[in-house]
């Protein structure tokens, strides 16, 4: 077993201290001046009444007092609780409430969404709420004057494999925000798995998706936990991720599929040498053989593509080096992790077959904080009694293992009796010339029930018409796949990690 991450660290102040941890801008913080830090903010955490196990939330960009503020109270033995800026003051201020949050951090660039949130919270006092980088109403203190002159060595609380370590509130493309329960069993496993990755004491992992997603702690917990350095981006850019990366010489970073698309398209990347880089890691939404073709060619480094969900248990990556052939997949079950294919019934459906992708694994949630319901929900139980989480994705496993993950179930289109999935139709609009993004919703029919519909971002300069896309595209589509009609977008509306949102894009025709 692995030391609980707030005792590790504080070995790697010793082991390591002028490595450098972190980098933000202008600002290097090394690793010993990093555990000061954390250090500083537990002790304060716990002179605040700061009990093991209790919710500590952050609203912040990714800033170097955030990943402080994370390390810092898992020392205390607090759970962290990372909110995200995107989500709406009402749904926030449920989070908080959900989860009893004892301390509220919040940085300046929310300061006008925490004072919405406020208004309509009354657990917490502005003794509780603190500052990141700033003071404002409703805010006690800003984290300097909070710290005071409080010690910077810490005893790291005693924690068990079953205690909590964050919660994370589901991205909210589905509803009603879930705080998702991992504890420390959760995430240790998951550091073994990403460490097999290359993700050791010598990476230095780009950041530049927030903190409050899952896909971001999955490469940054681990990063820390071995001693790397972590290179922090508060937005994303294509260009000044390019700058970051040559400049620093990162080996890693995370990244999902539209940023992947935004990097490549920069005019000015072949000027970058970005030969550091050992791999880049994708999740969270389809990659597609066309970018990765494209990133395999031109961007030094492997490309591993992850698929999973925030509540673990099933987790499959794919190797592309290794798999030239299998790029449309989501690759292999991970080491431990079993994948099957059921239908609507909860039968378990032949290999091959098309159904929804259920999986288990060595890392799965302790669940949805106070929903027991939706919990037990989630669970598929096999013939043989073992416990299996469902994805809510439609997929299918080919005759090697390799998974494919055609469309979530709520996006699946029902035409005519027949399932359609978006994925198929907006792999063939992808390979036109004049489309730069894509995206293929379902719309009402009265022939066919729902039919298919591509929304379609035409690359700048293109001038080819909507029905010269949509006879391109059906004349490569199966009789029972094609598209109603293309309408040209200026842009599709995405999550702040990059999934377009298609409930949004879906709403106006079902109004
Ligand atoms: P919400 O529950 O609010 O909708 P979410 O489901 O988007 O949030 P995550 O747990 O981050 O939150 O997303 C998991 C989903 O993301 C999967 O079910 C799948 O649909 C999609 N996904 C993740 N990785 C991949 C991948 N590599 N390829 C295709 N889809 C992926």
């Amino acid at each position: 077993t692995m030391e609980a991450l707030g005792h590790r660290i504080q070995q790697l102040a010793t082991e390591r201290p002028d490595h450098i941890a972190l980098i933000d801008g202008e600002t290097q913080l090394s690793w010993r001046e990093l555990v000061e830090r954390a250090n500083r903010i537990a002790n304060r955490l716990r002179a605040a009444g700061l009990e093991q196990g209790d919710a500590v939330a952050g609203l912040s960009e990714n800033s170097i007092d955030y990943v402080a503020l994370y390390l810092g109270t898992l020392v205390a033995g607090g759970c962290m609780v990372p909110l995200s800026g995107m989500a709406s003051d009402s749904s926030l201020a449920l989070m908080v409430e959900d989860c009893g949050a004892r301390f509220l951090f919040v940085s300046r660039k929310n300061l006008s969404l925490f004072e919405a949130m406020a208004d309509k919270l009354d657990t917490l006092g502005a003794d509780q709420c603190i500052g990141l980088d700033c003071r404002g109403p409703g805010i006690g203190q800003d984290l300097e004057s909070w710290l005071g002159d409080v010690d910077a060595e810490a005893q790291p609380a005693p924690v068990t494999l079953d205690d909590p370590f964050n919660i994370i509130y589901s991205s909210g493309t589905t509803g009603t925000p879930k705080g998702i329960l991992h504890d420390y069993r959760f995430r240790q496993r998951q550091m073994v798995r990403m460490s097999r990755f290359g993700l050791d004491g010598d990476a230095i992992n780009l950041v530049s998706t927030p903190m409050y997603s899952n896909t971001t702690l999955v490469s940054m917990l681990p990063t820390l936990f071995h001693g790397g350095t972590l290179v922090l981006m508060a937005k994303f850019d294509a260009r000044r991720f390019l700058e970051l990366a040559e400049r620093y010489r990162v080996t890693h970073a995370m990244l999902v599929p539209v940023q992947y698309q935004r990097v490549l398209a920069d005019p000015e990347f072949n000027r970058f040498d970005l030969s550091a880089f050992q791999l880049k890691l994708c999740t969270s939404a389809p990659l597609g053989a066309k970018v990765i073709q494209e990133a395999m060619e031109r961007w030094p480094g492997n490309i591993r593509e992850v698929y999973g969900l925030t509540e673990g248990g099933i987790s499959t990556s794919l190797d592309c080096a290794a798999h030239p052939d299998k790029w449309d997949s989501v690759g292999l079950p991970t080491e431990g992790a079993e994948v099957r294919v059921i239908d609507e019934e909860g039968n378990e459906l032949p290999q091959g077959e098309t159904g929804e992708i259920v999986g288990r694994a060595i890392s799965m949630m302790r669940g949805y904080v106070n929903r027991e319901e939706q919990t037990r929900e989630m669970l598929w139980t096999s013939p043989e009694d073992l416990v299996f989480y469902r994805s809510g994705d439609m997929g299918r496993i080919d005759d090697e293992g390799f998974v494919y993950i055609l469309d979530r179930r709520k996006d699946m289109i029902i035409s005519g009796g027949f399932n359609i999935y978006a994925v198929d139709l907006e792999k063939v609009l992808h390979a036109h010339p004049a489309v730069a993004d894509v995206a293929v919703i379902g719309i009402p029919s009265e022939q066919w029930g729902e039919t298919p519909l591509g929304l379609v971002v035409r690359k700048s300069g293109c001038t080819q018409d909507e029905g010269e896309i949509l006879d391109w595209a059906n004349g490569q589509l199966g009789k029972t796949q094609r598209l109603a009609a293309i309408e040209f977008r200026p842009e599709l509306p995405r999550s702040t990690i990059g999934k377009v949102l298609k409930r949004e894009l879906r709403a106006p025709y079902w109004a």
